[in-house]
């Protein structure tokens, strides 16, 4: 997936071109820094600190 101008969720910080995310629906926002990609959410810390249950590219912060 090529992704030219990514947003991110508002809601849930998954990284996505779409103007609503694919995951919960919620309106992304293109005001976000930083990222982190989760591999492997059942056994990732970060995963777990952030409350994702999926892989994926989520923002850090989002605005
Ligand atoms: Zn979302």
């Amino acid at each position: 997936m090529a992704v030219k101008n990514p947003k991110a969720c508002s809601h849930c910080s998954f990284i996505t071109d779409e103007d609503e995310c694919p995951r919960c629906g919620n309106k992304t926002s293109k005001n976000w820094q930083g990222y982190v990609i989760i591999v492997d959410a059942r056994k990732s810390e970060i995963a777990k600190r952030m409350g994702l249950d999926v892989n994926g590219k989520f923002a850090l912060r989002v605005r």
